[in-house]
Formats: C-alpha cells, structure tokens, sequence
C-alpha cells in the first residue's frame, strides 16, 4: 500500500479540482507544482491591493450552465464584461465590431447604413470564397476595419503576414450591427471575487500541497508514493521529448506598477497598429471596478503590457500550435500516453490543446465521473 491514492501533478484548474473531487470522494491526495504557487496560469498576483493576472489576463466566461453552477462553491463572481477598446494610432474604436465601432469609423448611425458600407466595401474588394484570414476577415467588416483593427495586431500576434492564416482564427470574433460590445457570446462571465489564486486555495483546502516540486526531476520518489498519477505538465516533456518537442506560440508580459490611480481607463486596449510593438495593455485594478477588497479606490495602478513571441525551448508553453505537423506529433505523444499504466492526463498541457477555463474545468468533471464514479 503507497501513502497516497493520486498524486496529482500541477495545481491549475485541471489538478485542483481533480484533487477536490477526489479528496471529497474519500481519497487520499498529494498535489506537487513546480512553480513556487498553486493556481497554474490563472495565478493572480495581489500588487497593491490589485489581483495581477501575471500568466495573462483572464476573463471566466461559459455557456456551460454545469460548470458556472460547479465554481460557484468556490468563489463568488463579480459582473465583469469584456468589451476592449481598440488604439488605432491614437484613434480608438469599441471592440467586438459592432454599432458602436461602425460609427466611429464610417459616421454611420443605423444598421442599415453598416451593412451597407460593409457589402459595398467586401464588393469592391471582390472576395467570394475566403482562403485566408485577410480575405476572411475583409468579407466580415470590410477593408477600412481589416486595414486599421485587424491587420497589425493579427500580425503581430501570429508573426505571420494575414494572407498566410487561416480563415478560421478571425471567425470567432463576433460582428454585430447592434450596440453591444460585450467581447464573449457568453451567458455567463465575471471575475472571481478575491481573486483567482483564492478560488484554486478553496479548491484545494485541506489537501496537502507541495509547491517548488518538480515531478519530473522526482519521479520515482513521487510515484513511489502514490497509486495513480494525475498529469498536467506538458505530454513532451513526460516522455521526454522522445519523439521531438511540441511547439506553442509564447507571450511575454512586461507589468509595471504606476503611482497614478487610472492609466487607460478599461481593462484591455488592443495596440491594432503594426509600429507599436506590443499587442496590447491590460490595466488590471479594471477587472475588479478600480476597487480594493473593502471597497475603496485604490491610489495606484497595474499594467501589463503583452508582446507576442516565438516559443523556444525552455520558454512558458502558452497557445500550443495546432498545425498538422504538431498534431500529428501530438498523437503520436498521446498513444505513449495511453500505453502509460496508472497515469492519466488532463489540462491544456498533457493534451496539448486550447482550453479556456470553462472546458478545462468541464474535462476535468468528466475524468472525475470516469476515474471516481
Ligand atoms: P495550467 O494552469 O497550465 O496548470 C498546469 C500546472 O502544472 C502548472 O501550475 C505547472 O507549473 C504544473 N506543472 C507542469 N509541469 C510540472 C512538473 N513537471 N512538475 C510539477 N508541476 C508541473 N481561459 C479563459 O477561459 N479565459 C481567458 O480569458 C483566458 N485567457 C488566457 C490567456 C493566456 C495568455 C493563456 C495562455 C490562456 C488563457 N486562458 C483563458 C486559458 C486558461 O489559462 C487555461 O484554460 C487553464 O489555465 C488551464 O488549466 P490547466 O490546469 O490545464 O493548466
Ligand atoms: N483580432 C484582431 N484585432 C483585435 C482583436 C482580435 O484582429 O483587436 C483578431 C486576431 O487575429 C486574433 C483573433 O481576432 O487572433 C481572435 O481574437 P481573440 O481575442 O479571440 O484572440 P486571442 O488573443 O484569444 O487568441
């Protein structure tokens, strides 16, 4: 008999509620991270009264009525929409591209007008079948809106030319002739009260937690201590990159804080010019309404501003690559993974795969029922 029934490696959302669920089903377990912190890449940072995103801003937003209703145990949301505001050379527009953004760009009042503008400019421009995300994106708002909001900041956060990506990247973002500029088609979205960091902790109260922990560089003392293993670290570094490394696209942030209480007045505006060097600067005290955690304005203020990079080894892993040589590669990694006796994988980095919290959260409440009944 091992000390532990799982020992669950990562302390992210996929790691934290497959420890709850399985200490609440009366299992015995041991969390391990790396980082000297729980939480993963939702770790929120407080810097002067203010929750810092240091992995990235982070905006929970679901359709997934199970899910909502599951986090509520854990934290109380706050009603946070996402509705960035785009800086085109000093010029700024509401995003997502809606009524309000029409007006500011073309002077048109009504919808009728919009579309007008947008069939007129997609005619001109003589676009059938899409084949790229410039052509993509011209047929969905038209020239002026892809030359001024989309083209630089997709640019600068693919580190490719529009014509060579695909059409579907620029399909999630909602065009809308209406005033709202809610960023997520979503019927629910808000931030954690208190902060992220608090709502993992709740997650993994009462469970024994060792942080500054490498798995990897510990194994056969870890798995010596329990019977299963729970793995959310990266799939290629598991097997040790035996087969070649998984790439991902990286961020780099650069956060400072300001001894002025307001900076740019929303939490995200996007830089969609192709000269400023960063995407875009999130202001994190807007997350949480410029408030402190009794409810007072805070004197100073957070900034992060987010350049996009090409991952080398050893740097973060964060948007993985889903082109067809790293998925192949990334089956290949998923049969060892299935072959692995006692080990399962979950999260965005043992599947390598794009989860937003929501579906992170829903994966990990699906291996639960498969693994804990
Ligand atoms: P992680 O949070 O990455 O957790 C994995 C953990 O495993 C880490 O703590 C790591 O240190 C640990 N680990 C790895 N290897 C080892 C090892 N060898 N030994 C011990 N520990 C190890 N989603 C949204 O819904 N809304 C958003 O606005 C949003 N914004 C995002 C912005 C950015 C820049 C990024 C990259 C992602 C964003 N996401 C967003 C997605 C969200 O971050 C993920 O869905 C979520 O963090 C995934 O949780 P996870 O547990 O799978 O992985
Ligand atoms: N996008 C853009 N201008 C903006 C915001 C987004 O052109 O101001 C494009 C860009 O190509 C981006 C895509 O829309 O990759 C999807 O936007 P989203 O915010 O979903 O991107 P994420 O940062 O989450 O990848």
């Amino acid at each position: 008999m091992k000390p532990y029934d799982y020992l669950v490696v990562g302390s992210g959302l996929f790691g934290a509620i497959f420890a709850h669920e399985a200490k609440k089903a009366g299992k015995t377990v041991l969390v391990v991270d790396k980082r000297s912190h729980i939480a993963g890449n939702v770790y929120t940072e407080d810097t002067e009264g203010i929750h810092v995103h240091q992995y990235g801003a982070h905006i929970f937003h679901t359709n997934n009525k199970k899910v909502w209703d599951y986090v509520q145990q854990f934290a109380e949301f706050n009603r946070f929409t996402n509705s960035p505001v785009a800086n085109y050379k000093g010029e700024l527009y509401s995003l997502p591209f809606n009524m309000y953004t029409f007006n500011q760009m073309w002077g048109v009042s009504t919808p009728q007008e919009a579309a007008a503008k947008i069939e007129e400019q997609k005619a001109d421009a003589d676009i059938t079948e899409p084949k790229n995300l410039e052509e993509q994106a011209i047929s969905l708002v038209g020239t002026d809106i892809y030359e001024k909001l989309i083209k630089g900041y997709t640019e600068k956060q693919w580190g490719r030319p529009c014509d060579q990506l695909p059409a579907f990247i620029i399909k999630r973002l909602p065009v809308r002739l209406t005033f709202d500029n809610n960023y997520f088609n979503a019927l629910y979205q808000g931030i954690p009260v208190g902060g992220y960091t608090k709502m993992v902790a709740n997650m993994l109260e009462g469970i024994e937690v060792r942080l500054n922990t490498d798995y990897l560089a510990h194994k056969e003392e870890l798995d010596a201590l329990a019977e299963k293993v729970v793995y959310t670290g990266p799939i290629d570094a598991y097997f040790d990159y035996r087969l070649g490394a998984l790439e991902y696209r990286s961020v780099r942030f650069e956060t400072e804080t300001l001894d002025q209480p307001n900076f740019q007045g929303n939490a995200a505006v996007n830089y969609t010019d192709s000269e400023t060097p960063w995407t875009r600067i999130i202001e994190h005290k807007w997350f949480e309404f410029g408030k402190g955690a009794d409810g007072q304005d805070l004197p100073k203020t957070v900034i992060s501003r987010e350049y996009s990079s090409e991952w080398e080894p050893g740097d973060e892993p964060y948007y993985p690559v889903n082109d067809q040589k790293n998925s192949e590669l990334y089956a290949k990694y998923k049969e060892l993974a299935d072959a692995e006796p006692n080990v399962l994988f979950g999260g965005r980095l043992a599947e390598y795969k794009y989860y937003d919290m929501d579906a992170v959260i829903a994966s990990a409440l699906d291996c639960c029922e498969k693994e804990l009944g």
